[in-house]
């Protein structure tokens, strides 16, 4: 089995994204990320430490947001301001959001044009309807990881455990795109080894430790590792057990794998926008 170098793969795209910035800014333009963050929850601190280091390697000026004591209303409220200035080119709003606050009611007041993590409900329509989008730079990232390690998709059987919004199942449509066979499964899949075991590409998106283990790989199969499990000792751990993934042709090492990938989409995606908003 071949561990995939997800930082070596978010490397790549940071060179290419340096030089679309470069352009960019060169021609007026420093493309703007802002991150609206509506929590004190430390690991969210973290990621959104890292979102604003990625961007500053590649030029992108990132502006964080930080709102106290937020409730629905004036988070929708600070997102209706981001969509309407135009010195903003791509927003996203980090979670947990304050209790009875979802995803859905606050991304829908993400501009399409500036939902660059695909936040809004009516994103993940057009997806679905093939039209194009921003799909979730998670999903996108098990995408391009795919691409770039020329994995063939068309005609193949894919599996994707895992049907959330923000995954599961913006990646099956993904996939589904490039004419895979997509299967989904979730926590009611019966015999859910069985299913996974028939598939060439395994995405697992699920949040439990070590779920995804010998059972339940092809042998040579693709194996993208979604999760970031917490563990006992600090660090993180994914969904797929890599002991038990010896028989797998590949798979994304966690840490290293996706999670790089993500937040250098996020930059990727950024670019779009800004390209896009001035054209
Ligand atoms: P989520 O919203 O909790 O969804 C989990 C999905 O897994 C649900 O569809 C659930 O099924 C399914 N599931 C739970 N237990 C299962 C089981 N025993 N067998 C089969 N399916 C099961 O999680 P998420 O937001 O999609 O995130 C999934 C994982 O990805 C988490 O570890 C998260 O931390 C990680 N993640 C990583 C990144 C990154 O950049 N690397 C970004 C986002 C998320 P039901 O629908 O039936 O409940």
């Amino acid at each position: 089995m071949r561990l995939i170098d997800g930082r070596a793969i978010a490397a790549a795209i940071a060179e290419e994204v340096t030089a679309a910035v470069a352009d960019l800014t060169a021609a007026g333009t420093t493309p703007t990320l802002a991150v609206v963050v509506p929590t004190d929850d430390e690991a969210t601190a973290w990621y959104v430490r890292s979102i604003e280091r990625t961007a500053a390697k590649v030029g992108i000026t990132c502006r964080v947001d930080k709102l106290d004591h937020p409730d629905g209303e004036s988070i929708t409220k600070h997102l209706n301001t981001l969509s309407a200035d135009p010195t903003v080119h791509g927003i996203i709003c980090q979670t947990p959001l304050p209790p009875g606050v979802t995803l859905d009611h606050v991304g829908a007041h993400i501009a399409p044009a500036k939902d660059i993590d695909g936040a809004n409900p009516a994103s993940l329509g057009r997806l679905a309807a093939g039209l194009p989008t921003y799909a979730p730079a998670t999903a996108a990232a098990v995408l391009e990881i795919l691409k770039r390690e020329q994995v063939p998709l068309t005609g193949t059987r894919a599996a994707v455990v895992g049907r959330s919004t923000v995954v599961g199942k913006p990646a099956a449509l993904l996939l589904l795109a490039e004419n895979a066979t997509v299967t989904i499964c979730h926590s009611r899949t019966e015999n859910l080894a069985a299913v996974c075991a028939e598939a060439d590409v395994l995405i697992a998106a699920v949040g439990r430790t070590h779920l995804i283990s010998t059972p339940h790989i092809r042998p040579g199969a693709i194996v993208i590792d979604v999760g970031t499990n917490p563990t006992a000792d600090g660090g993180l751990a994914g969904d797929v057990d890599p002991d038990g993934a010896e028989a797998a042709g590949a798979l994304t090492p966690v840490p290293g794998g996706v999670g790089p990938v993500t937040t250098m989409l996020l930059m990727g995606h950024t670019v779009r926008a800004a390209t896009n908003m001035i054209n």
